[in-house]
């Protein structure tokens, strides 16, 4: 069903301060930067290989990630994984019982489509489907 891991997501409380660790210090290259308004997020994606780090900071505290950082503080906020038909992995997901926070996919960054599972059925972990807008 999965093709591979597309990106680990992070939740990051500054995304320059950030990128001192992952460019400066891990020496990977940042491919793409992105604020998604209605996300109220700041994104940054960096190469790793083919998959990807994705940095995120909130644009404000009343955002999703705004939230996860005041309780959890930066750390891993979730795994995406990429697929080729996201509205058949997402019928089939749903068909095998698991909970989908988003029915349909929406808009990401670079034109993905993706959509979000629940951790409370995706072993704890939130979990994110991606279907990117060219394949690679
Ligand atoms: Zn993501």
């Amino acid at each position: 069903m999965f093709n591979r891991v597309d990106h680990i997501g992070v939740a990051v409380e500054d995304i320059d301060a950030s990128l001192e660790l992952y460019e400066r210090d891990y020496g990977m290259t940042l491919v793409h930067r992105e604020t998604v308004t209605e996300q109220g997020v700041e994104a940054v994606l960096l190469d790793v290989g083919e998959n990807h780090i994705e940095l995120l900071a909130a644009t404000g505290p009343e955002t999703p990630v705004g939230k996860f950082i005041a309780k959890k503080g930066p750390g891993m906020h979730h795994v995406a994984y990429q697929v080729d038909d996201i509205e058949a992995t997402l019928a089939s997901l749903k068909e095998a019982g698991l909970k989908l926070i988003d029915e349909t996919p929406r808009i990401g960054i670079r034109n993905s489509r993706v959509a979000f599972l629940h951790p409370k059925t995706a072993g704890g972990l939130l979990t994110e489907i991606v279907q990117p807008a060219q394949v690679h």
